[in-house]
């Protein structure tokens, strides 16, 4: 028999979802031409890319932010 929904009342101050080290969060907010931060890595990006975005890789948390000179997007993003 189960007891209907768990849903843990912990009053844990989690932020949402986000694994993204504070660097990573910092630099989404940054304008596009705002450089990457130390310990984000350019990585190539599949054939998607059309040259106007640039893949970076975080060796702090693992995220992957992009960074797009398309004005019709986010200068910075997180992609996942
Ligand atoms: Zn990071």
């Amino acid at each position: 028999m189960s007891d209907g929904p768990q849903d843990a009342p912990d009053k844990s101050p989690a932020p949402s979802t986000s694994p993204r080290c504070r660097a990573c969060q910092l630099q989404l907010c940054k304008s596009r031409s705002e450089r990457p931060h130390a310990a984000l890595t350019e990585s190539k990006g599949d054939s998607m890319m059309r040259g106007t975005e640039q893949q970076f890789l975080c060796k702090t948390c693992g995220a992957t932010l992009i960074n797009s000179s398309d004005l019709a997007k986010p200068g910075w993003r997180h992609q996942r």
